[in-house]
């Protein structure tokens, strides 16, 4: 049977997301329908990837409804606006990095219309998507995953991690783990820099030890060495996303000073640097910090 999925929120994310579903459709016989606030994007998408643009009430029609927004508070408004639209045995996969408390309210408030929802942030940036090679985390009912796994075209890994909520939970802390990484090796390469010993050297080194990350191999290098700082995930987004990693912590009774001070150092660097630089470019702070630059 023909199956048609539709995509709300063609960003930075959504936009390849979307474009690895139009591809799918088109090998299995299905239809891929896009839905963006600025129509404009919606239509671009349709030309380039033979996806359907849509307007917001057309998306009903879909066998499974994907949003990556970018926050909890956008999916809520889209919700608000679909309210009593959406037919039962829909299922409602939203991607976007949310939190676990509001997941759990919009799971309750779908089921009390027969949708199900399945919170599935991604892990793997634009180049991931592009390259249909995701990492989703997903949480909800397992069974209803199975329902729509053959369809999550932009993943290459998908993991059931527990119930409503749980998605989000794994996500908020996957990249505050990133975030650490990414501060501590700023701070590590600015008292380098301070002592005169040339970065691109210590990071070739440190690449081949036990000190390397995601960071100190590929961001740092690509991003900051370089001075290119280009935007691919705003600062703000991974400021929101500690945040909510925080949120965790405290909800789970948990004590994780380290957790909790990197959401304040990022909520810093959102307010200082930018909240719309691209995230690599919190090491401007570090470098304020230290007086130094890490180039
Ligand atoms: P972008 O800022 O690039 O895109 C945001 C999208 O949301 C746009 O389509 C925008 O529409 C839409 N939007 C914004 N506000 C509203 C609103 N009020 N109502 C409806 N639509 C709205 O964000 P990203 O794609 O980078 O991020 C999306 C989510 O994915 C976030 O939760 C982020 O944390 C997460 N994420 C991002 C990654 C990345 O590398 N960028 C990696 C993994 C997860 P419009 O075009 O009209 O502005």
């Amino acid at each position: 049977m023909s199956r048609t999925t539709a995509f709300l929120g063609l960003g930075a994310m959504g936009w390849p997301m979307a474009a690895q579903l139009a591809r799918h459709a088109g090998e299995t016989g299905g239809r891929a329908l896009v839905w963006n606030r600025t129509r404009e994007k919606a239509d671009a998408h349709a030309r380039e990837f033979g996806s359907e643009a849509a307007e917001l009430p057309e998306v009903t029609g879909a066998n499974v409804i994907f949003s990556c927004l970018p926050t909890s508070a956008e999916v809520d408004e889209v919700l608000t606006a679909l309210a009593g639209q959406l037919r039962p045995g829909t299922v409602w996969v939203d991607c976007t990095s949310g939190r676990p408390d509001a997941a759990r309210r919009q799971a309750a408030g779908l089921a009390a219309s027969g949708v199900a929802f399945l919170d599935a942030p991604v892990s793997g940036g634009p180049g991931g998507a592009q390259a249909g090679t995701l990492a989703v985390m997903v949480g909800g009912d397992a069974a209803v995953l199975e329902r729509v796994r053959g369809d999550l075209a932009f993943a290459g890994k998908v993991v059931h991690v527990g119930e409503t909520g749980s998605g989000f939970a794994v996500k908020a802390i996957n990249n505050t783990l990133m975030a650490v990484n990414m501060w501590a090796a700023g701070e590590g390469l600015a008292a380098l820099a301070r002592t005169g010993v040339d970065l691109h050297a210590a990071l070739e080194v440190i690449n081949a030890g036990s000190g390397r990350s995601y960071p100190t191999e590929t961001l740092i290098p690509q991003r900051v060495l370089t001075r290119e700082f280009p935007l691919t995930f705003q600062l703000g987004l991974l400021a929101k996303d500690a945040g909510i990693a925080a949120e965790v912590v405290q909800g789970a009774g948990a004590s994780a000073p380290v957790l909790m001070q990197v959401a304040a150092l990022y909520r810093a660097a959102a307010h200082t640097v930018g909240a719309e630089a691209d995230y690599s470019a919190a090491l401007k702070l570090v470098e304020q910090l230290n007086g130094t630059e890490i180039k």
